[in-house]
């Protein structure tokens, strides 16, 4: 019996796509990663995932673990290869499995979708905090294995921080349950953190045990112009000394950013009109009016000291929207307008307006036709720094591919200068093998392939992610 015959032998009818039925599990959301498949195996429970892979070890094929989709460098769609892998999508494992309001914990299945889980959470007046803008679509399982951060890093940290437990199928099909729900546990070694961050390389997360907070009742939010970088900085300083945790959101975008959001879908119009915006939230449990005065005050106090042009207050629901989905509608403008290359790096938060001087000269000098995008989570330090070509001039390069190359280790080196990541959110996937093997030291480096060895003899998860090709099923 071939695999694809054997793997719907061990599932329910249906759960094993082939041919064209697979078509939508080969494209991730950029449209640029496509790769073939075997087989598409749909599992519905942790037990299916063991099964298929336990199936595929002994046959000695790979398997991508994938979620959502939505992930940002190639790494939950097959790459190209001459023995295609099985997808194996947790799309079908949806479960909530249980809610411990007071302990501040729910447990998932790994295929949950990020909304819905938020969502869970308000239903028992908590907060799961990791927002991004793929939430409605990724998976529980894609934010541990890419260890996501979004907006709100800055008071309740990345996915690593909101982690308690994990359950895992290893790549020899046996399971680890970790699904403890402790703020306390130092019974060996911190194996949970071995999985989040992995892409998929390590073994399939098919569950989670995640941290709950308090749910803010109140939130002030408010939309500011300010000349530069380094201005948006002192109001950052500003804001931490006046307003301390309640700060959850601290994001920059340049006006060519928000400029590109408006033109691609009019939702709102720009709320000011500056070089720089910046979108702050304040959250709290108090009352409302304390909240707003606070960041009022902080405001006027800048303005005061020349520190900010300009800025709008959300006076209701629908006006904080409007300026989330200009925040939020920066991705989708970036994939639709021009031919963008997207760095994701991050440098220390006061070293952000050196960075972004250092990198927007480099590449304009060398590429005076494009435009820098930027759009910045400034608060934990982590810039999305795109360069965006005419579909026009891109199609004169001679040499695309290695005008990729070249334009990512300008900007690259521009962080590395500065002590930064070449890699802050993103993970690195298929796109950014190379970065990894030039920026890591050579003991990282090797320490990294042995934990691959050590967890995945055979290389059958991911192959060709993250370490890169010397991964590859043997
Ligand atoms: C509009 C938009 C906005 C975004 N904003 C942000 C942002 O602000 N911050 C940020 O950090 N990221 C952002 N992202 C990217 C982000 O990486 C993904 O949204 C998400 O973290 C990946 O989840 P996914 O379920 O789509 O995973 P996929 O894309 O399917 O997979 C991602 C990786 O995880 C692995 N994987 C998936 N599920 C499992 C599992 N159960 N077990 C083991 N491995 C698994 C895959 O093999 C792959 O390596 C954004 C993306 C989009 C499209």
């Amino acid at each position: 019996m071939d695999l694809p015959a054997q793997l719907g032998s061990l599932l329910r009818a249906g759960a094993v796509l082939t041919g064209d039925d697979m078509s939508a599990y080969l494209q991730d959301w950029w449209g640029r990663q496509t790769g073939p498949a075997l087989c598409v195996a749909l599992p519905k429970t942790t037990e299916d995932v063991a099964a298929i892979v336990r199936a595929c070890a002994d046959a000695g094929r790979a398997i991508v673990p994938q979620g959502g989709r939505t992930g940002l460098t190639g790494a939950g769609v097959p790459g190209a290869c001459d023995r295609p892998p099985v997808i194996l999508s947790l799309s079908q494992m949806r479960r909530i499995r249980k809610i411990d309001a007071i302990n501040g914990s729910i447990d998932v299945d790994a295929g949950c979708v990020l909304s819905d889980v938020q969502y869970a959470a308000i239903c028992m007046n908590r907060l799961f905090p990791i927002s991004l803008g793929s939430e409605g679509s990724c998976q529980i399982g894609g934010i541990i294995s890419t260890n996501a951060g979004g907006t709100n890093v800055l008071r309740y940290g990345t996915t690593r921080e909101n982690v308690l437990g994990l359950e895992v199928v290893l790549p020899d099909g046996t399971t680890w349950d970790g699904m403890k729900a402790l703020r306390k546990d130092n019974a060996g070694y911190a194996l949970r953190h071995m999985f989040i961050g992995a892409e998929g390389t390590l073994g399939i997360i098919t569950g989670a045990v995640l941290k709950l907070h308090p749910l803010p009742n109140v939130h002030s939010t408010a939309w500011v112009g300010v000349a530069d970088p380094e201005l948006a900085l002192r109001l950052l300083n500003r804001l931490q000394s006046c307003c301390g945790e309640r700060l959850t959101t601290f994001e920059l975008m340049n006006e060519e950013q928000l400029a590109s959001v408006i033109a691609y879908r009019p939702i709102a119009a720009s709320p000011i009109d500056a070089p720089w915006h910046l979108l702050i939230e304040l959250a709290d449990m108090s009352g409302p009016e304390l909240l707003s005065e606070m960041l009022l005050a902080s405001l006027e106090a800048a303005m005061n000291a020349s520190e900010i042009l300009d800025a709008a207050i959300a006076q209701n629901g629908t006006q904080r929207d409007n300026f989330w989905a200009l925040r939020h509608g920066t991705a989708d403008a970036n994939r639709n307008i021009g031919h963008v290359l997207s760095a994701d790096i991050s440098v220390s938060v006061s070293s952000v307006p050196r960075f972004l001087t250092a990198a927007s000269a480099a590449v304009r000098t060398l590429y005076p036709e494009a435009q820098i995008v930027v759009v910045s989570h400034m608060g934990d330090g982590n810039v999305h720094f795109a360069v965006r070509f005419s579909h026009r001039d891109w199609g004169r390069y001679d040499d695309p591919a290695g005008t990729v190359v070249a334009i990512r280790t300008i900007v690259n080196d521009c962080a590395d200068a500065l002590g930064g990541s070449f890699s802050a959110e993103h993970g690195i996937g298929r796109k950014l093998i190379d970065e990894l093997r030039k920026r890591t030291d050579q003991a990282g480096f090797q320490s990294m392939q042995r934990l691959k060895d050590a967890f995945d003899p055979q290389g059958i998860m991911n192959p060709g992610c993250v370490l890169g090709e010397q991964d590859q099923v043997s």
